[in-house]
């Protein structure tokens, strides 16, 4: 795409700001070198990464393929760039996402440390005014937020956190110099996908650990390996029908629903499956698995079963395995894959306490205080997660024509195909509400093409304000609603896709089940019809 660039803004006003240099704000740059709009990009962090530079603790990686997570969009960067592990550790995917900014040479449009903190659109101008923390105004006629869906993050709501006189660090604002767990006595609050890699990944280290768990988690082994060369040159001579597939898959991964219904076949059968299941990588076990153990009740039981057997024989003491086995479905929460998780708890120096009869009543200036007593630590780590999908955009003060978005979504998003909310032209969501539910940086990269593709319209007809209509938005809602309410995952609602983490949050979904297949489908079709559900003016 070559656009032209837009010169009814007023002087000094961008085309575009993009907010978040994470995979969706990089590629949204990469995208905007190949137009001819005026762009920048504002970023809260020192450096590029997003999710993958604020999640610096120990044991963060991917649990997608490395080589399926990655940027598709130039094939001398696949080429370039090798993988060292099927499921790449933090530091690696850093230095990726700096190679990329560096390779393409999007550093220059991005100012670092500068957090947003409200925003207004002006009718008279259609531009954005946008405020940061820092104090500096950026006036915008189109702004892109790729703030990330898990970005805001959560400490429990309990007294006196700033009183604990040892270290402490929420794995979602990991410290750059890291923290010393080293022989110490250690604290890990939350059992979901993070706690579960850090939990893993010091247990060797710690001189003791003590686990606050408040719900357990159907945890499956990720079965990570290094690439072999032999591995490293099938990758990359398929990358072309590697990238293919998985924009035609139902999730952005490598992993699709086995061919066969469950019922077709014996309980012996399924077992088998089952235990290929259990040793193959990642999502295999959520995606690659039949597809009535997300639908239907009693396979859902069947294969939750299956797992708690696993469990029950990696753990030795029986009654540690009572509480790491979950009382919901398999796939209720968004499940952790691990690496020596359960083995964890047969170590000595590991307790585990269960939150749900002993809760946590305070911090105190040396340790953690439950209903049960008090136990000292020089070390808490708050593995509690974030306030998802909606989080960061609540952070914001987003005005316009004096309605809030805030407001406008306290009873649930309003999204026209998780892209744009009628009431607030010119504002377009990456991996934001509605619009995601797979292999993020897949189904970002579709986000990016179709936003991109949006402001291509808006030039070539002139157009200086786009806003989703409410028709178009009401209709994307209700068919957001519509596949979730027929999920088990609908009848738990446990998982932070529906906010039930965040205190005071409305629980509604805020998540998309229809997955890339369904997201592309819709995004085709609107894009297909001259972009009917926008008003271009
Ligand atoms: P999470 O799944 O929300 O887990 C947070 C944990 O903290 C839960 O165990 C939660 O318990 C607990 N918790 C929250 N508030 C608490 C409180 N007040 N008191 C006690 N415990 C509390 O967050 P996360 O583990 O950071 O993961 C979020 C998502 O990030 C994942 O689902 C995944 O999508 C992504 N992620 C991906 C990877 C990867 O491998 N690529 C790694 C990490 C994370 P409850 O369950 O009872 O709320």
């Amino acid at each position: 795409m070559n656009t032209p660039r837009i010169d009814s803004a007023p002087s000094g006003t961008l085309d575009v700001l993009v907010i978040g240099a994470g995979i969706s704000g990089l590629y949204q740059l990469y995208r905007l070198t190949q137009t001819d709009l005026t762009f920048a990009a504002v970023e809260a962090g020192s450096g590029v990464g997003g999710t993958w530079y604020w999640n610096r603790y120990p044991g963060a990686r991917f649990d997608s393929e490395s080589y399926t997570y990655a940027f598709f969009f130039s094939k001398e960067l696949r080429e370039e760039w090798s993988w060292s592990e099927h499921f790449a550790g933090q530091p690696e995917i850093e230095s990726y996402l700096n190679h990329v900014a560096d390779r393409f040479d999007l550093r220059k449009y991005i100012t670092f440390d500068t957090r947003v903190t409200a925003m207004d659109f002006d009718e008279d101008t259609h531009t954005w005014k946008v405020t940061t923390a820092n104090g500096d105004v950026i006036h915008a006629r189109f702004v892109i937020t790729g703030i990330g869906m898990l970005s805001a993050p959560q400490y429990p709501p309990v007294p006196g956190i700033d009183d604990f006189r040892g270290v402490s660090a929420h794995t979602g604002l990991w410290p750059q110099e890291g923290v010393d767990v080293a022989g110490k006595k250690v604290a890990v609050i939350g059992t979901g996908s993070t706690g579960v890699q850090v939990i893993s990944a010091i247990a060797g280290e710690v001189g003791s650990l003590t686990v606050y768990q408040r719900t357990p988690n159907w945890c499956t082994p990720l079965n990570n390996a290094p690439i072999t060369d032999e591995e490293q040159e099938q990758i990359k001579s398929t990358m072309d029908q590697l990238h293919e597939s998985l924009k035609s898959s139902f999730a952005g991964f490598m992993h699709n629903f086995a061919p066969v219904e469950a019922g077709a076949v014996s309980h012996e059968e399924r077992l088998k499956f089952w235990e290929q299941l259990y040793n193959a990588p990642g999502f295999a076990k959520l995606l690659g698995n039949y597809m009535q153990v997300m639908t239907d009740k009693v396979y859902n039981r069947e294969f939750s079963d299956f797992v708690e057997s696993k469990i029950r024989t990696r753990v030795h003491d029986p009654k540690v395995a009572d509480l790491l086995v979950p009382d919901h479905g398999y796939g209720a929460k968004r499940p952790p894959f691990e690496t020596n998780y359960y083995e964890v708890y047969n170590q000595p120096n590991v307790e585990l306490v269960d939150l749900r009869t002993t809760p946590i009543t305070k911090i105190t200036e040396t340790g953690i205080e439950t209903t049960e007593g008090t136990e000292d630590f020089d070390v808490i780590i708050y593995a509690t997660g974030f306030d998802a999908i909606t989080g960061a955009y609540d952070r914001i003060d987003i005005t316009a024509g004096g309605a809030s978005l805030n407001s406008a979504w306290e009873d649930g998003p309003f999204t026209f195909v998780g892209a744009s909310a009628p009431g607030f032209p010119n504002l377009f969501f990456l991996v934001g509400p509605h619009s995601s539910s797979g292999n993020v940086p897949r189904m970002s990269e579709r986000q990016v093409d179709f936003v991109t593709g949006t402001l291509g319209e808006a030039v070539r007809r002139g157009a200086t304000r786009v806003e989703a209509t409410f028709e178009a938005a009401k209709e994307w809602t209700d068919h957001v609603y519509e596949l979730n309410s027929t999920s088990l995952a609908a009848e738990e609602k446990i998982d932070y896709t529906y906010g039930t983490n965040t205190p005071g949050k409305k629980i509604v979904f805020r998540h998309y089940d229809g997955g890339l297949a369904g997201l592309n489908a819709k995004m085709t079709a609107v894009e297909d019809s001259s972009y009917a559900g926008f008003e271009f003016k």
